[in-house]
């Protein structure tokens, strides 16, 4: 657990009561009932004591709060769903920015686009969007904020036939460190929505995003297949044939994990690894079957559990898979290509998983991702075919740090040059930060920030520091 907790807090009280008396919203306060509530987020393992947890009702809120963190001078963390893996969403004796209480949502449905507040999540935004049959590319899991997912790219299920979710990002009002409120599109502070397409909250705190929606579902035809551990190897090079020919409508990804104690896995396999490929087929359902069917045939099924589900249901069938409260570190790394000594150093590094909680996945990209051009968006991975991701848990802190240099070591045998996907990793240290852009994509950042954030008031991020 990292606490980093200070003396008495360093906003005097008798600030701290002026200014929440203004607010619309909550101040939550050490030492209210809600406070053990409010502060803690969904990595267990960075356990934090804010000096005040503002609990945003809409944007007047959101320009005191970040003028009131300026004045005083004091760390700043912005809150959309809570789901940061590096803890960035709290702070010790800082102010968090909880945008949770701001959860509008607006669809049009003759432009198919929609309106979205920065405290919703996906499961919020699903239900509004597939009332119209209409949805965006949005997490696996339908507990994670929209807000950190979009802001930092968005891997989902329908990556490959409508892009990343900030592919589909057609405007956002932004709440900036001055305290201004502008707006990012195409036409207006074009340079801002760039950055705010893959930057992180490096340049402000959006408080509302604009998508463009697609017909999807409502019902797709999608689920999991498992297989022997003992075949890991010859399905993982199954996967990459089969995933080389699948069409856009088809996003999968190979998971090596343990089998969890469900009726549909025989009783004998619970607790034992297992090899899972998942995948969504966002075309029409009847077509499902034959379109997943390479995928399901790629060694001995244990289980195969795949069928035609709500599109809504399907967002959150991973939801009890990972649960808020664990020590939880993740890792991640882009590969150009899965050449067969990248498959045996996954093989490998699964071989030495330290427990049961700890996991692999290998997503598929390509498709719409890979058709943005690189300088569209500050997400320019557009050329990597896959990304693995790392997951490594613990119940408590017991036995973490083993966990974490488990998962690091998965990673960097992978190769040195390997770019992190800002989203998917527990680090949160610079270095990592620099390595996750291309070189101009990068520099294209840090004078974003030197424009709009010069003193580095949202560096409770992936964060670009400005230039010196
Ligand atoms: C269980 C789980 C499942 C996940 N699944 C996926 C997935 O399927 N696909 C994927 O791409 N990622 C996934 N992620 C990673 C996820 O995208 C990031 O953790 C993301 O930062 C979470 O967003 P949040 O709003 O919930 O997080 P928060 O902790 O609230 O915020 C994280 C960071 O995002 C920034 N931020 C938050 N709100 C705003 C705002 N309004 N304006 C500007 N910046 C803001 C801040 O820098 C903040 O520190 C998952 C994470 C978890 C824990």
């Amino acid at each position: 657990m990292t606490s980093t907790q200070t003396g008495p807090s360093r906003i005097g009280q008798a600030t701290i009561a002026e200014f929440a008396g203004g607010l619309r919203g909550t101040a939550v306060l050490p030492g209210d009932d809600d406070y053990d509530r409010e502060r803690s987020i969904w990595n267990a393992a960075h356990d934090r004591r804010p000096a005040v947890i503002v609990r945003c009702a809409g944007v007047a809120d959101v320009m005191r709060t970040v003028d009131f963190a300026r004045s005083e001078g004091v760390p700043l963390a912005v809150r959309g769903g809570g789901h940061s893996i590096p803890g960035f969403s709290t702070v010790d004796d800082g102010i968090v920015l909880d945008l949770s209480l701001m959860k509008g949502i607006r669809v049009d449905p003759d432009t198919r686009r929609v309106t979205a507040e920065a405290g919703c999540l996906w499961k919020d935004l699903d239900a509004e969007t597939q009332q119209f049959g209409l949805a965006v590319t949005g997490g696996l899991v339908s507990s994670t904020g929209i807000a950190g997912l979009t802001t930092g790219g968005g891997i989902g299920w329908l990556l490959r036939k409508y892009g990343l979710t900030c592919d589909n990002l057609v405007g956002a009002d932004v709440v900036t460190a001055e305290g201004q409120f502008v707006h990012a599109s195409a036409e207006e502070n074009a340079e801002l929505f760039w950055g705010l397409r893959g930057g992180g909250g490096n340049f402000g705190v959006v408080t509302s995003f604009e998508y463009q929606l697609h017909e999807v579902g409502p019902t797709v035809y999608c689920g999991l297949v498992f297989y022997p551990a003992d075949q890991a190897e010859q399905v993982l090079r199954g996967y990459r044939e089969a995933s080389a020919q699948a069409p856009d409508e088809l996003t999968t990804l190979f998971n090596m994990t343990t089998a969890p104690p469900v009726p549909f896995l025989p009783e004998s396999a619970h607790g034992k690894p297992i090899i899972a490929v998942v995948g969504c087929w966002s075309g029409d359902a009847d077509a499902g079957e034959a379109a997943t069917a390479a995928f399901r045939s790629l060694g001995t099924v244990v289980a195969d559990i795949f069928d035609a589900r709500p599109y809504v249901a399907w967002q959150q069938v991973l939801d009890p898979l990972l649960p808020r409260g664990l020590h939880n570190y993740f890792r991640s790394a882009f590969l150009r290509t899965a050449d067969d000594a990248a498959l045996q150093s996954l093989l490998d590094s699964y071989a030495r998983v330290p427990n049961a909680l700890s996991e692999l996945h290998l997503y598929r990209l390509g498709g719409a991702v890979s058709r943005v051009a690189a300088d569209a968006t500050a997400f320019a991975q557009r050329d990597q075919e896959y990304l693995v991701e790392v997951i490594a848990r613990t119940p408590t802190a017991e036995g973490f740090g083993e966990v974490v240099q488990w998962a690091r070591g998965v990673t960097s045998a992978l190769g040195p040059d390997a770019a992190m996907y800002v989203n998917f990793t527990g680090d949160g240290d610079a270095s990592n930060v620099v390595a996750a852009y291309p070189p101009d994509t990068y520099r294209r950042l840090v004078a974003l920030k030197n424009e709009y954030d010069p003193t580095n008031l949202f560096r409770l991020n992936q964060n670009i520091p400005p230039a010196a």
